[in-house]
């Protein structure tokens, strides 16, 4: 008797291998046949007509705070993620003394856009070290699995308190401490060690990250202890890592599969007239509030007629860019034609951009966003993109789930690479299904060498999406308040994950939790 047997599906194996018809057969967490199977199963699930994938593996989250108190883990729950994988970015919460907890939090806030309010509220601090730290995540209830590495700026300011943290040198001492710190942490379970080189990454204050300064000595010293480093990676960074790889080096860039863009909106933490004098005077009100007061044309036309007050050039350019301007709209659309940014729809009409930004925001009860692409649409489409996901060492990830809560909502990467990549693409070439759910399964698990899982085979773990593919939906991210402390965040869902699998139970049928709680804490071995 089998514990659970899925039938008829479409299987796509995750290594990429063409699909084939077959029955898979599950007991004790594994997969333990796949072909036509016979026998008898406490439950059968008939998936005729569907696709029958491993569970997605995303490796790029910040759900290090929030893997304390939510065991679901959303929104990466509804896209079809059985492992997820933090500690990115050199951002994260051990090894962390109890007087630093503020400015870790005071970090995280700045870095991520999480509430620090709701990690104040929702993290117990029941560690110091990392070992501490693994140790707590293991008696938490999970619905799918989790693994973290060492982040670079709690470890810096953990050795070296207020100088770590004003991005003072560190002494050889130091450096020496920061190696057994990253050592004991990987032989704890840590997968890897991240850090930031990148100067978007500020605290809460506007202080650069203290990763950011660190010296090259230092660096270079941590990584002699570690398999990788992982960092930020470009588009000019391919070059490099090719020749990396050619001198055996194992080097991957992480690429996103959509360009890094913004959302705005009255809910969002941006929107085009965020600045605006007149708009300020109501940007505290209530939605509801702000609302009515904005569909009033007297106060319309007034505050069209004022113009933003300067912030600094990136948050300038977003508010600005009219041409970069697109609704999100439903289902959500993320390679927009220029022809429809709202400068363009100005041009085509009696309507100044700035109008019709204003009346696409008042959509949907003042809850419509707005997408402005910033990062990889200079070719106003996914042209870059496409290159650097067919590049031979590119990775797919960085979508930062549980992070950027007011104006990034990119949890939902997995389901991008399937919908819009294999299926519905129009401007540019598709990607092989085969190959969309490779991606994100044994290459995500394989690069952090978790070997267990990413591959329906026989004797690998039973985490499993069993998707309804023409009906695959991203909808439209909306903001809610369900964080610690009535924080808000955006949260994406989708159609189409009929089930999700974890180590052999259902844990979410078509995105609601079944209250199966099979995941665990993931030690690299
Ligand atoms: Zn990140």
């Amino acid at each position: 008797m089998f514990d659970l047997i899925i039938k008829n599906g479409s299987i796509y194996d995750g290594k990429g291998s063409k699909p084939y018809q077959a029955d898979i057969a599950i007991s004790n967490e594994k997969i333990v046949e796949i072909g036509d199977i016979k026998g008898e199963a406490k439950k059968v699930i008939d998936a005729e007509g569907k696709i029958v994938t491993p569970g997605f593996v995303d490796i790029h989250t910040h759900y290090d705070g929030q893997v304390t108190w939510d065991p679901y883990l959303r929104p990466s729950t509804y896209h079809g993620v059985t492992t997820v994988v933090m500690g990115n970015c050199g951002v994260g919460f051990s090894p962390c003394k109890p007087d630093q907890r503020d400015w870790l939090i005071g970090l995280m806030e700045g870095v991520e856009d999480i509430p620090g309010t709701a990690l104040h509220e929702g993290i117990d601090w029941e560690w110091e070290s990392f070992p501490e730290y693994l140790d707590a995540l293991e008696k938490k209830p999970l619905a799918i699995d989790v693994g973290t590495q060492i982040p670079h700026g709690a470890v810096r300011a953990y050795v070296m308190g207020e100088r770590g943290i004003n991005h003072e040198e560190a002494s050889q001492e130091e450096i020496d401490r920061m190696k057994e710190i990253v050592q004991e942490a990987i032989k704890a379970g840590a997968f890897g060690f991240s850090t930031s080189r990148t100067e978007k990454h500020n605290d809460v204050n506007g202080n650069l990250t203290p990763s950011i300064t660190a010296h090259k000595n230092e660096l270079v010293e941590i990584a002699k202890s570690l398999a990788y480093v992982s960092d930020m990676s470009v588009n000019e960074l391919y070059e490099k890592i090719k020749e990396a790889q050619s001198e055996g080096i194992n080097m991957y860039g992480q690429v996103p599969p959509r360009a890094t863009g913004i959302l705005m909106g009255l809910t969002a933490t941006l929107n085009p007239f965020r600045f605006h004098p007149t708009y300020m005077e109501i940007a505290d009100l209530a939605l509801e509030e702000r609302v009515e007061i904005m569909s009033n044309d007297e106060f319309k036309e007034k505050l069209l007629n004022d113009s933003a007050i300067s912030i600094n050039p990136l948050v300038d350019e977003i508010v600005n860019s009219y041409t970069k301007m697109f609704k999100l709209g439903e289902p959500a659309n993320y390679e927009p034609d220029p022809d429809m940014s709202f400068e363009s729809l100005a041009n085509s009409s009696n309507m100044t951009a700035q109008e019709i930004a204003y009346d696409a925001m008042l959509e949907k009860d003042g809850r419509a966003l707005i997408y402005h692409p910033l990062f990889n649409y200079q070719t106003g489409d996914l042209s870059l993109v496409e290159k650097m996901l067919k590049h031979p060492y590119t990775i797919s990830g960085l979508g930062d789930a549980g992070a950027h809560c007011g104006a990034i909502s990119d949890a939902s990467f997995p389901t991008t690479l399937v919908q819009h990549w294999s299926r519905d693409r129009s401007r540019g070439s598709k990607l092989p299904l085969e190959k969309v759910i490779k991606m994100q399964t044994s290459e995500t698990a394989n690069l952090l060498g978790i070997k267990d899982r990413g591959v329906l085979e026989k004797g690998y773990k039973a985490d499993i999406n069993i998707i309804d593919y023409e009906g695959l939906t991203l909808h439209e991210p909306e903001i809610i308040n369900d964080l610690p402390a009535g924080g808000r965040r955006l949260v994406q869902k989708a159609s189409g994950y009929d089930y999700t699998i974890v180590s052999g139970e259902v844990a979410f049928i078509k995105g609601e939790a079944t209250g199966a709680l099979n995941g665990r804490l993931i030690r690299n071995s």
